[in-house]
């Protein structure tokens, strides 16, 4: 297709590494000519970053592209992401879809563009996932005031019920020079929170063997935060989420002594029984879990921890069930995110029996979401009255400004233009 004028509109599913993927490559086609429009307005090139996780990313791929053709029926369709690698047979096959890229494909829309004719089927432009071994660094900006910076992509874990090491490929890590670099552009962006993140970001530090700087070869996460905490000007960081096997005593020491890092860590659990993380292929058992917990409060009693949790799993019987109630009760966690546990095609966790109902999920998952809940009531409760720093967003909404504290309780006032984008001593 030609270029240079032409307009383009996205829209993401799934997870924070897509938000700032997706970020990336709007930036790749406005330097290349495009302007942005919102998905809800006509475009001539709709692009879908799609998500493996995403219970139905079929059906709502379809329901997406049918919105599109109502109002745009000329427009060119393009959809990449994870359930693009996985699956791009069946989205090339949805009526109206024009181009289908694979994760290594993602980041050259540019040139796929430009080299495109529209026809009658969709072209497929998708590689095998052992062959990926490249990395491309992200960062999400201006969407939302904080922005989304990947350091890691890829895992070498093979978690029982997981396709994202078939969509992204092996464990990979951007140089930290490469980082350092990155985070000196947001900072002249008047970015005041970096969030760090990647599929396994823990395992920060492996590179594919034509990575040559024996620097990076050598790095670790916990050297990757002294970096940004001693040459960056960055306010603020968050680490986005990390294994509780890879979340050591040095980097829960290094946060509670940091300017920089807020107290704030997101540790998936999955299960709080140990023959379900067995089955899962987790790295760890509910004890070590308990035990990083304990480790965080006892630094810092402040600190806001959250939890991932699938319920449903396969063989996850009422007592397995009652045991990680039980658990996550004891635990002093403050939020959880609760998966449904859905089947994968090709994963492990298919052969594992019995089934657990659908109905018997949706009720599970309804348990902890109440438990969620009462723990977030909590620890909301515990800081009422204190003053604590409140980074507030940019954007007005309905005459209201959000904002969280540093560690992670979110505060809604009347909107006032001097917070935006500013943090602000604020009493809970
Ligand atoms: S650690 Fe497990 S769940 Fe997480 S991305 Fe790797 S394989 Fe998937």
């Amino acid at each position: 297709m030609k270029q240079g004028g032409q307009t383009v509109a996205f829209h993401t599913l799934g997870c924070k590494l897509n938000y700032s993927e997706t970020s990336t490559i709007s930036r790749i086609l406005e330097k290349e000519g495009f302007s942005k429009r919102d998905f809800d307005d006509e475009a001539d090139v709709y692009v879908i970053n799609t998500c493996s996780v995403t219970d139905n990313a079929d059906k709502e791929c379809r329901h997406l592209v049918r919105r599109i053709q109502r109002k745009a029926p000329r427009s060119l369709v393009v959809i990449t992401g994870c359930y693009a690698q996985l699956k791009p047979k069946e989205i090339a096959g949805i009526p109206g879809v024009d181009l289908v890229l694979g994760t290594a494909e993602k980041f050259n829309i540019a040139h796929h563009l430009r080299e495109f004719t529209k026809g009658d089927s969709a072209k497929i432009c998708s590689c095998d996932i052992e062959d990926i071994s490249e990395f491309n660094s992200s960062y999400s900006l201006n969407d939302r005031t904080r922005s989304f910076l990947k350091v890691q992509d890829g895992c070498n874990y093979n978690c029982s019920f997981c396709t994202i090491p078939l969509a992204r490929g092996k464990s990979r890590s951007d140089s930290i020079s490469g980082i350092l670099a990155r985070v000196k552009e947001l900072e002249a962006e008047d970015v005041q929170e970096i969030v760090l993140t990647g599929v396994n970001l823990g395992d920060f530090g492996k590179y594919p063997a034509s990575h040559s700087a024996e620097h990076d070869r050598q790095s670790n996460f916990l050297q990757l935060i002294t970096e940004l905490e001693n040459k960056t000007q960055i306010a603020r960081y968050r680490i986005s989420s990390i294994e509780p096997n890879l979340l050591t005593n040095e980097i829960i020491r290094f946060v509670a002594e940091s300017k920089k890092f807020m107290p704030h860590f997101h540790i998936p659990l999955q299960s709080g029984s140990n023959r379900i993380l067995g089955d899962m292929r987790r790295r760890y058992k509910r004890e070590l879990y308990a035990e990083r917990v304990e480790e965080i409060k006892s630094h810092m009693p402040h600190c806001a921890i959250g939890a991932d949790v699938i319920v449903g799993f396969p063989g996850e019987s009422e007592e397995d069930f009652q045991s990680t109630y039980d658990f996550i009760h004891s635990l002093d966690v403050s939020y959880l995110h609760v998966f449904t546990y859905s089947e994968r095609d090709h994963t492990k966790a298919l052969e594992i029996k019995p089934v657990v109902p659908n109905g018997l999920r949706h009720e599970r998952n309804k348990v902890l979401r109440n438990l969620s809940y009462m723990k977030m009531q909590h620890f909301t409760n515990q800081h009422a009255g204190q003053k604590r720093k409140v980074l507030f967003e940019r954007f007005e909404n309905h005459g209201m400004m959000d904002g969280y504290s540093d560690n992670y309780i979110k505060v809604m006032i009347p909107f006032r233009r001097e917070f935006a984008n500013r943090i602000v001593d604020w009493t809970l």
